[in-house]
């Protein structure tokens, strides 16, 4: 019995993950052949190895990658149950997932079609693995040449009635962060907004406060992805805090991407002391060489929480999701049992 058993089995739930970049190394091998398409790599470690990033644009070219291997409907399906197969095995009960339409409708798989193969492998990881799933598509903020009408477009698409009614929570927005400011994106948050979703951009990454500051002003952000680099404006903490404003953090993708040099020196920590709302997320996980359950082990032993603090940013994730409020009162307290749970069986080891 040890903090990692209680970690590995404490019931989780996850705000911040990409579903094109937590598929997994042996099922990007799998697609790759299936559908005919030659990778740089054809072993796991192969691909692990590309997966050595030296900065953001060289992260966004293996993303691409990833996303190449995903072609036809069934494609799609698949990869929504292995996702579900890798949340049950980590006790993930509840996942909100981003994915990107924008990348996959201009390679010729219109949004419907998308949309009902994910809820395809959404109600099949349901029946199989009992694990919840909702869905936040994004806007690529840095697609090349987008026009206006573009993105509006996506906008559209993700909060029509079918999405609506197929699991969408929310509007997302994600890419290149540096040189596209949330500012730029006011109309078709506006429009989604007008349709029932929520804002839930990422900000405050490779940008500083003054593009959180953008998300909240320009796009009425609802959460935050990141939001780390808040820390660098004193103020902004404070109105994150007062307003329950929730950081959706996550430390082992900030390192990889170089935002910060080290787990001590993230601010996960800072932000949780200062009375922020935050929760821990994975983002990428096999890109990132991690996983959910890796990432709340490292909050508390590299990034400074104490366990009570970890629970409660676990915790967060549920009372901060979009689930409807019954669920969530009903998904903490099974979290609490678990907890106290967990606590009696460790008490010699960690209490
Ligand atoms: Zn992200």
């Amino acid at each position: 019995m040890s903090l990692k058993s209680y970690i590995e089995a404490m019931p989780k739930a996850e705000l911040h993950v990409h579903l094109e970049g937590a598929i997994l190394p042996e099922t990007v091998l799998f697609l790759a052949e299936r559908n005919k398409v030659k990778l740089p790599a054809d072993t796991v470690e192969g691909l692990q190895k590309l997966y050595e990033f030296v900065d953001f644009p060289h992260f966004v070219t293996v993303f691409n990658m990833v996303i190449s291997c995903l072609q036809k409907p069934e494609d799609y399906i698949d990869v929504v149950i292995r996702f579900g197969q890798e949340m049950a095995r980590q006790h993930i009960r509840y996942a909100e997932v981003t994915w990107s339409p924008q990348s996959h409708v201009w390679r010729g798989i219109p949004f419907s079609v998308l949309l009902e193969a994910l809820n395809e492998g959404r109600a099949k990881a349901k029946h199989s693995y009992g694990v919840e799933l909702r869905w936040i598509p994004d806007i690529v903020r840095s697609w090349p040449d987008a026009t206006d009408d573009f993105h509006e477009e996506a906008a559209r698409w993700i909060s029509s009635d079918e999405a609506l009614a197929g699991g969408v929570v929310a509007l997302g927005l994600g890419g290149f962060e540096v040189g596209y400011p949330p500012e730029r994106f006011e109309v078709p948050f506006r429009l989604a907004r007008e349709r029932g979703l929520p804002g839930n951009p990422h900000a405050g990454e490779t940008e500083g406060a003054a593009s959180v500051w953008g998300a909240i002003r320009s796009l009425k952000a609802r959460r935050i992805g990141h939001g780390v680099r808040a820390v660098e404006d004193p103020a902004l903490v404070k109105y994150l805090a007062e307003q329950k404003i929730p950081l959706e953090v996550n430390p082992t993708s900030n390192l990889c991407l170089k935002v910060y040099p080290s787990y001590t020196e993230h601010p996960l920590k800072k932000l949780v002391e200062a009375g922020c709302i935050v929760t821990i997320n994975s983002d990428d996980p096999p890109l990132f060489n991690t996983t959910l359950t890796d990432e709340y082990l490292h909050a508390v032993e590299d990034c400074g929480l104490t366990l009570e603090q970890l629970e409660n940013a676990v915790l967060n994730a549920v009372r901060y999701s979009y689930l409807p409020e019954a669920s969530k009162v009903g998904l903490v307290a099974a979290f609490e049992a678990d907890f106290a749970t967990l606590r009696r069986q460790h008490q010699n080891s960690l209490f």
